[in-house]
């Protein structure tokens, strides 16, 4: 087996290592939303694209699926609980969003460390998606489940890769996917002209990029 290397590594969300190189990076989409699992898990992987993009007038919206109530073995006081820290942690991913320039930071209060790939998950990702329409989602790779040699990674992220990417597609574009959206007055029109579709998933790091709508999203 080739003996991994700085290059050849992916980068481990929660603990910032160095990430192998990319290729070309697309262009500035005007509106993104970055779809992760808990607070500070894009300022590890996606934070300084995302910056970037806001610097150039994107607007960015992020969801965080959790609010971190579970905390870390390393860093959370023994006396800490989960309902102290959410409030401690929604407000430290809303600052660091501040700091990158994004806009507008969504929570939807799933319970930390447990997530699971629910049908009501990929609901709730689908009614933000169609409501926001964004041009590009930004989120983890589901099939990384060793980060190299020194992480394996948090269930919660495979989940929340996982269900990003479904609720991507097929569930933003198809009507008949959650009907009931649609009697909350939150219609599918993603892509109606055609012209900002460009069925562009890319590999971005070790986290994917998904151009929405997307109706034969390819890997490569
Ligand atoms: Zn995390």
């Amino acid at each position: 087996m080739a003996e991994e290397t700085a290059e050849t590594a992916p980068g481990v969300p929660e603990r910032g290592a160095r990430r192998r190189k990319r290729a070309a990076e697309p262009a500035a989409p005007a509106c993104a939303m970055s779809i992760h699992a808990h607070p500070d898990d894009q300022e590890f992987t996606v934070g300084g694209t995302l910056a970037k993009w806001a610097r150039s007038g994107s607007r960015v919206i992020t969801v965080c699926i959790t609010s971190g109530g579970a905390g870390s073995n390393q860093s959370t006081p023994l006396d800490m609980t989960r309902e102290a820290l959410v409030p401690i942690r929604e407000e430290e991913q809303r600052r660091a969003c501040q700091a990158l320039g994004i806009s507008d930071v969504v929570f939807l209060g799933y319970e930390d460390g447990v997530l699971e790939p629910s049908i009501a998950l990929r609901q709730d990702l689908t009614r933000i998606i169609r409501r926001y329409k964004p041009d590009a989602v930004v989120c983890g790779d589901p099939t990384v489940r060793f980060y190299g040699k020194g992480y394996m990674n948090h269930p919660d992220h495979r989940v929340a890769a996982d269900v990003a990417l479904d609720a991507v597609f097929p569930s933003a574009e198809t009507r008949l996917i959650f009907p009931e959206l649609l009697a909350e007055g939150i219609c599918v029109s993603l892509g109606a002209d055609g012209a900002a579709c460009n069925n562009h998933l890319d590999m971005f790091g070790e986290m994917r990029l998904a151009a929405t709508p997307s109706s034969d999203p390819t890997l490569f």
